[in-house]
């Protein structure tokens, strides 16, 4: 079934808990003033191309069935398929899909990536299903999106509540309904069936680095940086180890139950990541534990919220000790709280820019795939800095001629680029 585009929300509430689409339309607005850009093309923009809700039933272990409310929110293709993760999470929504897939289509441009954006899920409690219940559903929603989504289509990847096992998953319902095996149908897979190398810690890599240039720009060493990671999943873990790696002092880490903090910087190597055990940080060692809010307002001089969005809001933006904010996670800072965070001079990198590595190395899977040729490892992470590089000159550029923040800068580089080739293709018929 394919629904009208959601409406937009009221925006007039008091809370600043705002829903990814509204802090996105806001976003956008707030960029498009920046540059020369038809009003029209910012119009469309707004709006989603089409949001497909399905039903997906699943069998449960016990025999019963129940039904959940799956989605897939496709923004924007002008520059090529529409390109995102799937996500499984009670707070999956209409609202929230559309504003992820507004995010992944400025993240892909400003990567120089040839995809639009799209974002989908389904609203459940991954935590509440089987093995086997899980490897269901994911069969059922790939064949209830098979009509919408294709290599050449729409192409999705992992997000929250999924991996690269269920990216199997889904390519394998897909390629057997089709008839033949179709690996670019979606990214994140395992390296065995066609994934890439280096793509399951390419957002924490992404990450790390957008920390390193953010901290060689801003005149500091990294070697005597401090540094404070909310949330040890894939992102979170694999920028921590690269920094320690690269000589910073990953001074805190945190997961759901709460943060460990040492101040001569912690051991992160020893520390599981959350797929290598779950929920293993407070188990850890440490002179001092901490909540995840308290993690937040750390005197530290780099902030990485690589956990959830909405983290720091307009109640703790004041608070927010460290000189410089990387986000990891997808849309961990409110509309309100950037201003804040602004107007007190700390510097946000934002998460279409600092964890844009997850969808670039997709982009090297999907062309592996395509083309049937692997990649090496290292072949995928010098292609990747070098992606990064280019992607930190271009918004650097804009930062410094127009005097803005590292996001607006961002916003800048990918408008202009999906504007321009909006006029350039003109609007059909
Ligand atoms: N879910 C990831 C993101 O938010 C990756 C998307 C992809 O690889 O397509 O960027």
């Amino acid at each position: 079934m394919t629904t009208t585009p959601p409406q937009q929300n009221d925006e007039s509430g008091e809370s600043d808990l705002d829903s990814a689409l509204v802090t996105a339309r806001r976003q956008l607005e707030r960029a498009a003033a920046h540059i020369d850009v038809d009003d029209g093309v910012i119009e469309r923009l707004k709006h989603p191309t089409r949001v497909e809700q399905v039903s997906v039933p699943l069998e449960r272990d016990d025999g019963s069935v129940d039904v959940f409310t799956g989605y897939r929110a496709q923004h924007d293709d002008v520059r090529g398929p529409y390109k995102g993760g799937l996500r499984y999470h009670p707070e999956v929504n209409a609202d929230e899909c559309v504003g992820l897939s507004m995010w992944m289509t400025w993240k892909c441009a400003v990567m120089d990536l040839p995809f639009g954006g799209g974002k989908g899920g389904i609203s459940i409690d991954p935590k509440s299903l089987s093995d086997d219940e899980k490897e269901r559903l994911t069969r059922r929603f790939a064949e209830e999106l098979r009509y919408v989504i294709g290599p050449t289509r729409d192409v999705p990847a992992p997000d929250m509540g999924t991996d690269a096992q269920t990216m199997a998953w889904f390519m394998d319902a897909y390629s057997m309904q089709q008839g033949e095996t179709i690996p670019g149908v979606v990214t994140g897979k395992p390296p065995v069936i066609g994934g890439s190398y280096g793509r399951e810690e390419a957002p924490g890599r992404s990450t790390a680095i957008a920390a390193r240039e953010a901290v060689d720009y801003y005149d500091m060493d990294l070697e005597n940086t401090t540094i404070a990671v909310q949330g040890f999943g894939s992102v979170g873990a694999n920028a921590a180890r690269l920094l320690e790696s690269w000589g910073a002092d990953v001074v805190a880490v945190s997961d759901v139950n709460g943060a460990i903090y040492d101040p001569d910087g912690l051991d992160i190597e020893s520390i599981p990541t959350h797929e290598e055990e779950p929920e293993a940080v407070l188990k850890q060692d440490a002179p001092e534990t901490l909540s995840n809010e308290e993690i937040l307002e750390l005197d530290v001089d780099v902030l990485i919220p690589a956990a959830i969005g909405n983290v720091i809001t307009a109640d703790n933006a004041d608070d927010i000790a460290a000189d410089i904010v990387v986000e990891g996670a997808n849309g961990p800072t409110t509309f309100a709280a950037d201003t804040i965070l602004e107007e007190r001079g700390v510097h946000v990198i934002p998460d279409i820019l600092a964890n844009a590595g997850g969808v670039t190395v997709s982009y090297f899977e999907w062309l592996q795939d395509i083309n049937r040729r692997k990649w090496s490892l290292e072949e995928v992470n010098q292609e990747l800095e070098s992606k990064m590089l280019d992607a930190w000159e271009e918004v650097r550029t804009e930062v410094e001629e127009k005097e803005l923040s590292w996001r607006d800068a961002a916003y800048v580089v990918a408008l202009s680029r999906i504007a321009e080739a909006k006029a350039t293709r003109g609007l059909w018929p």
